[in-house]
């Protein structure tokens, strides 16, 4: 498949991505593992972090990410705790959720009329 051009990012199914993970967003490119590439909410979580990168920049994301990460170790959380407690994973996961939630009956809008 490989490089697939989505919106204001790149799709890079079947990219490098690290041991333990199902993907990874650099900036605009999402590396996502064959294997995980049909999830929806994968891919709303990562496109969260693609939003995180633009919105934050290059230093301010890593500056956030890798510092929280780090703090959260040097206070005794294990590596998936602290990675699970960084703010921007927080936010992506809530975006993820949020995305792939059933919606409320409400939100469907009014139900069609009856056939008369
Ligand atoms: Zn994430």
């Amino acid at each position: 498949m490989g490089l697939q051009r989505r919106g204001d990012h790149w799709l890079w199914v079947g990219g490098p991505v690290p041991p333990g993970s199902d993907a990874i967003t650099i900036w605009s490119v999402v590396s996502v593992r064959r294997s995980c590439a049909a999830s929806a909410r994968l891919l709303r979580h990562e496109e969260e972090h693609v939003r995180q990168w633009h919105e934050l920049g290059v230093f301010g994301f890593l500056r956030i990410y890798l510092g929280s990460y780090f703090r959260f170790r040097w206070r005794g959380f294990g590596h998936r705790t602290a990675y699970r407690m960084i703010p921007l994973e927080v936010e992506a996961e809530e975006a993820a959720r949020r995305a792939t939630a059933a919606p409320p009956a409400a939100a469907a809008g009014p139900a069609p009329a009856a056939p008369s």
